[in-house]
């Protein structure tokens, strides 16, 4: 017989983020990976031809370096805890708002990098979310309940992006002109 109750609670999901300044760590280091990841996958894409898939990333990049740029003014002249990696507590142990690199292929196309970008985003409400939920801080959980609507209108803004473009057919990934070897 199973006593879901008695079950020991899940360390991939459980989050203890009880002041500030482990806060404003936490979300200092998701915005930065984002940036980070958004301006690697920019250029990746525009290395391979694909300027309006690059566009967009560039795009996302500035909005996340915009939300860094906030969150660094708020947590100015605070003592900040500088964490290891292993430290921070993503659910997954990866930076929830970046994007994987295994998941970019270079002959995405827009709609494709829309979805990875869509399910970065999805991480980064879900992790504040999950803040705002367990916290026992008042001010943790305001901010946390604003970023987590504020990566909520991130989804929205690539979902209509996405819309914009036809979803790929079933062999995207098959390059025609692919060199053969002779
Ligand atoms: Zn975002």
């Amino acid at each position: 017989m199973t006593n879901l109750d008695a079950l020991p609670p899940d360390p991939e999901l459980a989050v203890e983020i009880n002041d500030l300044p482990l806060f404003f760590a936490h979300c200092i280091a998701l915005e930065a990976d984002a940036v980070e990841r958004y301006e690697e996958l920019a250029g990746q894409m525009e290395a391979h031809n694909n300027p309006e898939v690059a566009a967009l990333f560039q795009k996302m990049a500035q909005i996340e370096a915009r939300h860094l740029a906030e969150i660094q003014e708020r947590a100015a002249g605070r003592d900040l805890p500088s964490l290891e990696p292993w430290e921070y507590q993503w659910p997954d142990r990866e930076s929830p708002e970046a994007v994987t690199h295994d998941s970019v292929h270079y002959l995405m196309t827009p709609w494709h990098a829309i979805q990875l970008a869509i399910e970065a985003e999805e991480r980064a409400r879900d992790f504040f979310a999950r803040v705002s939920e367990t916290t026992r801080d008042d001010e943790v959980r305001g901010l946390a309940r604003n970023y987590a609507e504020e990566e909520g209108e991130h989804v929205a803004l690539l979902e209509e992006w996405a819309a914009d473009f036809d979803s790929p057919m079933e062999d995207w990934s098959e390059d025609p002109d692919r060199p053969q070897s002779v």
